[in-house]
């Protein structure tokens, strides 16, 4: 076959089961067009609440940074974010919304760890934690990327007498009023923590192994007029969507992969006159001011930090890290930082993706052979020998470059172009093909040379040899490649 030979505007004639892993932003989407498109699908969730990321993460202060009105499914315009940058309980909100609106909730089994599938006679086979077992002819890996919290095995931390947890391991129920908290790392997760705490607890201690750029970027409340202008004209929604899209993609999507664009520079000289004109000891100035290029790490968003650091009760701790006591931390200077409360705002594992779930395709291909180095998928969405598994937000995906709705929103339409072939009787089975996978993944390496992620920082867009992992060109030609499959880049059987 060739690559614009696609059958995707054939006569639907086979009908086909889905399995589709996770409920949350991705796992709601597929659903949705699933069910628009006549199919036959479950969603198995290991969790008892949907949202993802959103359901994992109730941390203080947590927000995202995509504005809302972007960070919304294209055909579920939301009127009633609160703020341009809404909050995490209202986007989770807005999923579980979503998901009853469009009829789909129902189909979700919840407390379902999926623990293994298997490719076998031409289905897969799906086996849950439960004891269950399901078959599909198809199957979506909708497990998000973010979702394995990584607790540095610091020395003593289980002898430590106050509360100590990840970030997204985050109790509501906990008073942090008149409490001790210490926060370790500062990611963005930390960062919108302390900005959310520091104003209302006792003492405040952020203990940064690497300062971070940070961007100043506000959050606009939408009023009950505008919301009543969104809920009477839509249009006005969309020309934001449209409007920050742009803005987005041209400023920063676009040129992430040209380490010497202006626009990087551009970004660089804003996070350097925050930072100059926020802070206003020198030395505190100078422990906040990173030692490589803006948007090497992730670039964390903030109106809110440094005030918050600069606060009477905060402190910024950046003598390493030695053990944890009992009543608190101790750095490597011998000072003991006492504590109550214990944040490790630590970040992901973020190789791991569906595992530790077993993947075993074709032939008895695992998916621990095929990541025994790195995870790798073509064009984040297929692996070789895998046929009908299809991941969104896989590996080498634009994650960090957009909103990932919109991401897995063009994934979904290219992985229904797949299926169509299978539903229209033209093939059984489509994977990548092992030759194209390898193009790709020499290429995505060659082009992630060039890219602001290359240029010397310690990050978790690198894999374990320091390559950056993400989408490395630009988010037009992501858009490009998801608008059709390059068929003659598959196996069809
Ligand atoms: P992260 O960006 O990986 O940050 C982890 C932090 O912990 C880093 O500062 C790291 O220091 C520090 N750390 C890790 N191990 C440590 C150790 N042993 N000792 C001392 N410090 C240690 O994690 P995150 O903040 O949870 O954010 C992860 C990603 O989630 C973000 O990049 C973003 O993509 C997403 N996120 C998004 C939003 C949003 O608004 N959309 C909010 C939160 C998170 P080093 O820098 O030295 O490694």
């Amino acid at each position: 076959m060739t690559s614009s030979d696609t059958s995707s505007d054939a006569p639907p004639s086979k009908s086909l089961r889905f399995v589709i892993i996770g409920a949350g932003m991705a796992g709601i989407l597929s659903a949705i067009r699933l069910k628009e498109a006549g199919l036959d699908f479950v969603i198995y969730e290991k969790a008892d609440k949907i949202g993802g990321t959103w359901r994992e993460n109730t941390y203080a202060g947590i927000a995202c940074d995509v504005p809302s009105h972007l960070y919304s499914y294209s055909f579920a315009l939301n009127p009633e974010w609160s703020q341009q940058f809404a909050p995490g309980p209202e986007i989770r909100q807005y999923f579980e919304d979503v998901a009853e609106r469009f009829g789909v909730a129902s189909a979700i089994r919840y407390n379902c760890e999926i623990t293994s599938c298997k490719f076998e006679v031409g289905r897969w086979q799906v086996a849950a934690a439960d004891g269950s077992i399901d078959t599909a002819d198809f199957i979506i890996a909708a497990t998000g990327v973010l979702h394995h919290p990584a607790i540095p095995a610091f020395e003593g931390l289980d002898s430590f007498a106050g509360l100590a947890f990840h970030s997204a391991r985050w109790d509501n129920d906990l008073d942090l009023s008149d409490r001790r908290v210490g926060v370790v790392g500062t990611g963005s997760s930390a960062i919108q923590i302390v900005s959310a705490i520091a104003d209302r607890v006792k003492e405040l201690t952020l203990f940064q192994r690497t300062a971070q750029w940070v961007i100043p970027v506000g959050n606009q409340t939408y009023s009950e007029t505008e919301r009543e202008k969104f809920r009477a004209t839509p249009q006005a929604m969309l020309d934001i969507r449209t409007e920050v899209a742009r803005a987005f993609i041209d400023g920063f999507a676009n040129v992430l992969g040209d380490m010497d664009s202006p626009m990087i520079e551009a970004i660089q000289a804003t996070c350097e006159a925050n930072l100059n004109d926020n802070v206003k000891d020198p030395d505190l100035r100078e422990k906040l001011r990173p030692n490589y290029r803006a948007g090497c790490k992730r670039l964390v968003m903030s109106e809110r930090f440094y005030d918050a650091i600069q606060q009477p009760n905060a402190k910024l701790v950046t003598e390493a890290i030695d053990r944890v006591e009992p009543s608190g931390v101790r750095t490597k200077d011998g000072v003991l930082h006492e504590l109550d409360v214990l944040v490790m705002a630590t970040g992901f594992k973020v190789d791991a993706f569906m595992r530790p779930m077993e993947v075993v395709g074709r032939e008895g291909a695992t998916l621990r052979e095929k990541w025994e180095v790195a995870p790798s998928a073509y064009m984040a969405i297929s692996i070789p020998d895998f046929p009908n598994f299809f991941m969104l937000n896989g590996p080498n995906g634009p994650v960090g470059n957009f909103s990932l709705i919109d991401v897995v929103e063009l994934q979904f339409a290219y992985i229904m172009q797949l299926v169509d072939h299978v539903r229209s009787n033209s093939c059984k089975e489509i994977s990548v093909s092992r030759a194209a996978a390898e193009r790709f993944d020499e290429d995505r390496k060659v082009a992630a040379q060039t890219t602001i992620w290359s240029t010397g920082c310690k990050s978790w867009y690198l894999d374990a040899n320091g390559v950056p992992t993400a989408w490395p060109w630009t988010y037009d030609r992501f858009q490009e490649e998801m608008a059709q499959p390059k068929l003659a880049d598959y196996e069809i059987r």
